[in-house]
């Protein structure tokens, strides 16, 4: 009596780590898993002798099943796109808040209020003092980072935010017009673009 042995080989793919991120396929948020594919020689068609990797990291949707490459992962989902703004918003604010006198009360609560409004929920004068806080270098690295994802629009609206709590306290110090002129450079604006929203907040602000 004769045994047929089938064997052959196929690639199985191991989870490495979950999230969420924004699927290029459905079009919005859904969580995904990231894997990586092994070769395995089958018996039977059962995995039963692992081999070498078979190509490299790819990124899976739960739902579509779609296939992506890791690189999908730098894409923002929409759920921090939303906080995007109220985020590069207080980081703006601490930047230009800290070129001037940070402990002037009417510019603290103006800060504290523009950022709630932004929908920052809770946002307190603890936070400001946080935010004020950080390191120089990492802040400016969070904004590059950000500005990137957001239209010229919101990144002018933001300045001009910034702006207008720099002129609370009175017309713009040299240490505050330069670093509105560095926080425009962050937010990837022109230095024309940057003159054009610090006229409009000077002009708005009666300074
Ligand atoms: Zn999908």
């Amino acid at each position: 009596m004769a045994i047929l042995i089938i064997f052959g080989w196929r690639v199985v793919f191991f989870t490495l780590s979950r999230g969420t991120f924004h699927c290029p396929n459905c079009g919005g948020d859904r969580a995904y898993r990231r894997r990586q594919g092994r070769n395995f020689f089958t018996l039977f068609f059962i995995p039963v002798i692992p081999l070498t990797k078979a190509g490299g990291e790819i990124v899976e949707c739960d739902s579509c099943k779609g296939r992506w490459h890791p690189g999908v992962l730098d894409v923002p989902t929409t759920a921090q796109l939303a906080q995007m703004p109220g985020m590069l918003l207080r980081m703006a604010i601490a930047q230009v808040l800290r070129s001037g006198d940070y402990t002037d009360a009417a510019s603290r609560s103006r800060a504290v209020a523009v950022v709630q409004q932004a929908g920052v929920a809770g946002y307190d004068d603890a936070a400001l003092n946080a935010d004020l806080a950080r390191p120089f270098g990492e802040v400016r690295a969070d904004m590059a980072h950000a500005a990137a994802s957001l239209a010229p629009e919101a990144r002018e609206n933001i300045l001009r935010a910034a702006a207008e709590i720099a002129l609370t306290d009175g017309p713009l110090s040299v240490a505050e017009e330069e670093t509105l002129a560095a926080v425009g450079a962050d937010l990837q604006l022109t230095r024309v673009q940057v003159t054009g929203v610090v006229s409009m907040a000077r002009q708005s602000s009666g300074q």
